[in-house]
């Protein structure tokens, strides 16, 4: 394919050749768009861990290498394919996991878009945004607000709209404890989402650093696991949450989940380490308790999430790095040392 006039016919990505090596950060051809796509020319890009999940390939479902990861992407509309309707050249626009979906079958007709068994996934089905042009489709690409900072908003685009609509499945209301567990990429933008929910927080991670992070944004009580049973500390606190998001990534924390919980709670799974865990059925049935997984959002979670954003409530911690620093990126991510999110700078 040809690119639009005007753009050049190259460009720099981060490329996985092959599973559990390092990336490849080498120029490659840039996309042209047709029909519904647009051609974005990136600004910026957050670094998810499900990036560093694609390009080791852990989990049973995995992408065809080589391909580009990175679904938090920020940029300008450059070029639009000819079935364009609703995106114009100049507009601000972003990338997605839930890069399409079919549009017609029953999960996407009953406003389940995100269980589409047809979706496209940006960064892991289709090329993302470690690179400096990504394509888009039109009818998904989460329009960014005005006045937003193209790096501070890009990890709204997944781990915002991940964790707004876990929070929203652990049903909690306002007034009511929820825990945090894993006080990552996304768990640091959900101890915010929660207090912007009327919710009480606490925070449990195994860093201490981490932990001081979601005291700053709002967490009342923190735990960290490797020091303290978190589950013995939140009954002992608190008499158990109503509801815990898990976004750690390790199965271990899916486990303890279940005894932090009083009675009739509700946990939610976002996070997706490879694994299994421990499921004691006297205590679910005698507790009353919902366990569900959550996957990212709808367009309409995203255009909510963003709109916390906008409105000022969410404030993501990130610090900026270069695309040929995505192998030291990944390695950081590895041992728990990034600090809120990584943003790519183009
Ligand atoms: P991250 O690397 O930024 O954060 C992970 C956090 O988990 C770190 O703070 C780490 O210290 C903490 N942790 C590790 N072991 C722990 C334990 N035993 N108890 C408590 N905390 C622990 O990762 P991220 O980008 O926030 O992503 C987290 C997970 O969520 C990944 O598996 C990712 O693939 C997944 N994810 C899921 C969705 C979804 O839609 N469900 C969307 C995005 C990411
Ligand atoms: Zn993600």
């Amino acid at each position: 394919m040809t690119p639009p006039t005007g753009t050049p016919a190259s460009m720099q990505a981060a490329i996985v050749k092959n599973f559990g090596t390092d990336l490849a950060v080498e120029n490659t051809d840039v996309p042209s768009p047709s029909g519904h796509q647009a051609l974005v020319k990136l600004i910026s890009s957050g670094v998810c861990h499900t990036d560093l999940h694609a390009a080791e390939g852990d989990w049973p479902l995995k992408p065809s290498p080589p391909f580009i990861p990175g679904h938090e992407g920020v940029g300008v509309v450059e070029a639009i394919g000819d079935q364009v309707s609703n995106l114009a050249v100049g507009d601000l626009v972003g990338n997605a996991w839930l890069w399409s979906a079919c549009r017609h079958c029953e999960h996407c007709r009953t406003g389940w878009e995100t269980l589409c068994e047809s979706q496209e996934n940006g960064g892991y089905t289709v090329d993302g945004s470690f690179g400096e042009y990504m394509l888009v489709d039109a009818r998904y690409a989460p329009v960014i607000p005005e006045g937003a900072d193209p790096f501070e908003v890009a990890p709204v685009l997944c781990a915002g709209v991940t964790v707004y609509k876990g929070l929203k499945r652990t049903e909690v209301q306002p007034g009511q404890w929820v825990v945090i567990s894993g006080i990552g990429g996304l768990g640091h933008l959900a101890v915010q989402y929660a207090v912007a929910m009327g919710m009480r927080v606490v925070a449990v991670d195994i860093a201490d650093d981490k932990l001081a992070l979601a005291r700053e944004h709002g967490a009342e009580i923190t735990v960290n696991a490797n020091v303290a049973d978190p589950a013995v500390e939140i009954q002992e606190q608190i008499a158990g949450a109503h509801g815990v998001l898990v976004t750690a990534v390790h199965p271990a924390a899916f486990g303890q989940a279940i005894n932090m919980t009083r009675r009739g709670g509700t946990i939610v799974f976002n996070g997706l380490p490879p694994g299994e865990f421990p499921a004691p059925i006297f205590d679910i049935v005698l507790k009353g308790l919902t366990i569900r997984g959550s996957i990212v959002g709808t367009r309409q979670d995203m255009i909510e999430a963003l709109e916390f954003y906008a409105a000022g409530k969410i404030h993501p911690t990130f610090h900026r790095r270069g695309l040929e620093e995505i192998n030291d990126v990944f390695e950081e991510m590895r041992h728990g040392k990034i600090e809120g999110r990584v943003v790519i700078e183009y």
